[in-house]
């Protein structure tokens, strides 16, 4: 729209006098967020991606005070107006545009909006949020938040290219199902042959270290997961690494401490606002995060030594490294081989424990990673032993069979990364569109 300027800008076009004959008019377009009529007045807040500004109508313009008086909330207009300094007694400190107001010379409707089901500001719950979601998405809450995602997305792809890393696309129709066991999603279309959407980027990445030594992708992953959790989703967003000439899991860790870092330090500097609107601080990070076996936990919990944690030893766990060790994060090592994906590496001095870690942030697993089993007959013996065929893996094991160095990985879920930075209590709240065993955009049982 030519010479519409954002909401934000407008206090820089107070009193505006370009021309002899007056103040200059200017431009906004956006969605009326609520009209309130005082007497002969109407005020109407007019809301872009920018922010909000309150709009005056005065009763000496006939016209405007006319077309004021039918608007309502979620019309889309483009306005004229001038902007004005507030009279002292109605400034609000500290809010946008709290100094001004736009005194409207012109109103067009773009586009009218029906009745709304509640207003947009109205707290409803999740199932009600999500059903209303195209509606929802543009509350200050909801753009906080993928506000919020998209920083932590972009940080996180910086700090891996600064690492070194190559991104690469990963395709989401596999033959086969990457983990041998995670529930996926058979795609009935290719004639004879199965087909899965894929759980995991994990064979191509793997692959990549071929070519690029260090890559990464952010790919799609979904999983036909049976029950309904507030940490599960259908589809969800993995940040996925992996690198070669590794000598332990160490240095994935190492990697992966440094983008947490290099997200914890851009969301410090483009959001603390959003922190304060969701009543929570910045993840606590200190010079080293604490690293764990499963058994040390166990033992720090006071529970029975077990080859997994539940999500209540995530929880606990995550509370005490926050008092004793001033960090948000943990790092979980040490799982039992048999517990983690056949490709998992175990050091025969380390057995029955796998070269496998888990990141857990507030209370919950965010990052799998691992170093990987490099050799080609160790890693078809390992599927065997697992009872699969290595037939239907030949694909993948070629870039073992031509030479593959030590390498290792880690993957997280965008998803959850976002719903615990801002301690949100359901990961489908950090999910622009969520899929789950109930839902595809709309509930599945209607
Ligand atoms: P969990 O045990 O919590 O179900 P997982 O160990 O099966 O997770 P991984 O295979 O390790 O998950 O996947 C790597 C990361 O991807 C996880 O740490 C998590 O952040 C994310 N992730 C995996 N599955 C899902 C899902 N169904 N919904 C949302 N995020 C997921
Ligand atoms: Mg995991």
């Amino acid at each position: 729209m030519q010479n519409r300027i954002y909401i934000k800008d407008l206090k820089d076009n107070i009193g505006n006098h370009s021309t002899s004959s007056g103040q200059k008019e200017i431009i906004i377009a956006g969605w009326v967020d609520v009209r309130r009529d005082q007497g002969k007045m109407v005020f109407f807040d007019m809301r872009d991606v920018t922010g909000k500004v309150q709009c005056v109508a005065l009763p000496s313009r006939a016209e405007v005070i006319e077309k004021a008086k039918e608007i309502r909330s979620e019309w889309v207009l483009k306005i004229t107006g001038l902007v004005n300094n507030r009279p002292e007694k109605n400034i609000k400190v500290g809010v946008l545009n709290g100094g001004v107001e736009l005194e409207v010379t012109g109103i067009e409707v773009l586009s009218e909006a029906q009745d709304l089901p509640f207003d947009l500001d109205t707290e409803v719950n999740l199932d009600t949020y999500l059903d209303y979601l195209p509606f929802k998405l543009r509350t200050e809450r909801a753009k906080d938040i993928f506000k919020m995602q998209a920083s932590i997305l972009d940080a996180y792809r910086n700090s891996l290219q600064q690492q070194g890393f190559t991104e690469f696309i990963a395709p989401a129709l596999v033959g086969g199902d990457a983990e041998g066991g995670a529930a996926a999603f058979k795609v009935d279309y290719f004639n004879d042959h199965t087909a899965f959407l894929a759980t995991s980027p994990q064979f191509y990445k793997q692959i990549m270290v071929g070519p690029f030594e260090r890559a990464f992708t952010v790919a799609k992953i979904f999983r036909a997961e049976k029950s309904a959790t507030t940490r599960h989703l259908s589809e969800a967003t993995c940040i996925d690494f992996e690198m070669g000439f590794i000598e332990n899991e160490r240095e994935p860790m190492a990697v992966l401490e440094q983008v947490i870092r290099d997200v914890v330090q851009i969301v410090k500097e483009k959001h603390s606002d959003i922190f304060s609107h969701f009543n929570t601080t910045l993840p606590l990070l200190p010079n080293e995060i604490p690293i764990l076996t499963l058994k040390e936990v166990h033992d720090i919990l006071g529970v029975e030594h077990a080859p997994d944690m539940d999500p209540e030893h995530e929880r606990n766990i995550c509370e005490w490294a926050k008092k004793e060790k001033g960090s948000d994060f943990v790092f979980i090592t040490r799982y039992p081989t048999k517990k983690r994906a056949f490709y998992t590496y175990e050091d025969p001095k380390e057995a029955p424990y796998s070269r496998g870690f888990d990141l857990l942030f507030r209370g919950l697993e965010i990052n799998s990673g691992a170093q990987r089993i490099h050799n080609y007959d160790m890693l078809v013996a390992k599927i065997k032993e697992r009872g699969m065929d290595p037939n239907k893996f030949s694909y993948y094991l070629q870039a073992f069979k031509y030479g593959m160095p030590p390498h290792g990985g880690s993957s997280t879920g965008l998803e959850r990364f976002t719903a615990r930075m801002l301690e949100l209590p359901n990961v489908k709240e950090a999910t622009s569109f969520p899929r789950d065993m109930t839902r595809i955009d709309s509930r599945l049982s209607e």
